[in-house]
């Protein structure tokens, strides 16, 4: 067993590899996974802020409160609105990597290994476990 020093998860799979399986999941388009690919993007990295590039933090709290009060539907129209207007040197500087942000939360009521269950990210209940992963980073946030 070994503890995720970002998100404070306890578990034999690396979160890394578990958000690998859960992106798979979701590029599969089906329900209930590929509506929620915004949401549990932005949980993912809030919840392992080594993978956002420094300021970044600002659009991912933004979907999580979107989805957390208005629902997916919420959450999609705020990704396809921040997707016309996103420039592509905003996409660069995205890219440009990991910033160590200083006083970001670590230790997250909810994590992906909660969200994982077995590992598999069962189907059955999985949205009730996305909202509350999005609901424990709001709330360390
Ligand atoms: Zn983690």
């Amino acid at each position: 067993m070994d503890t995720c020093p970002e998100c404070g998860a306890v578990g034999d799979t690396p979160c890394g590899d578990l958000f690998r399986r859960l992106l798979a999941l979701d590029h599969s388009r089906r329900e209930p996974w590929g509506p929620l690919h915004g949401v549990a993007v932005a949980c993912y990295r809030l919840q392992h802020p080594s993978s956002l590039a420094q300021g970044s933090h600002r659009f991912p709290l933004e979907l999580l409160r979107a989805y957390v009060e208005g629902g997916a539907e919420a959450a999609t129209r705020l990704t396809e609105r921040a997707r016309r207007a996103n420039s592509h040197r905003a996409r660069q500087r995205e890219r440009t990597g990991a910033v160590p942000h200083p006083g970001v939360p670590t230790g997250f009521a909810v994590t992906i290994a909660e969200v994982a269950v077995d590992g598999g990210f069962p189907a059955d209940r999985h949205p009730e476990r996305v909202r509350a992963w999005a609901e424990a980073t709001l709330a360390a946030w």
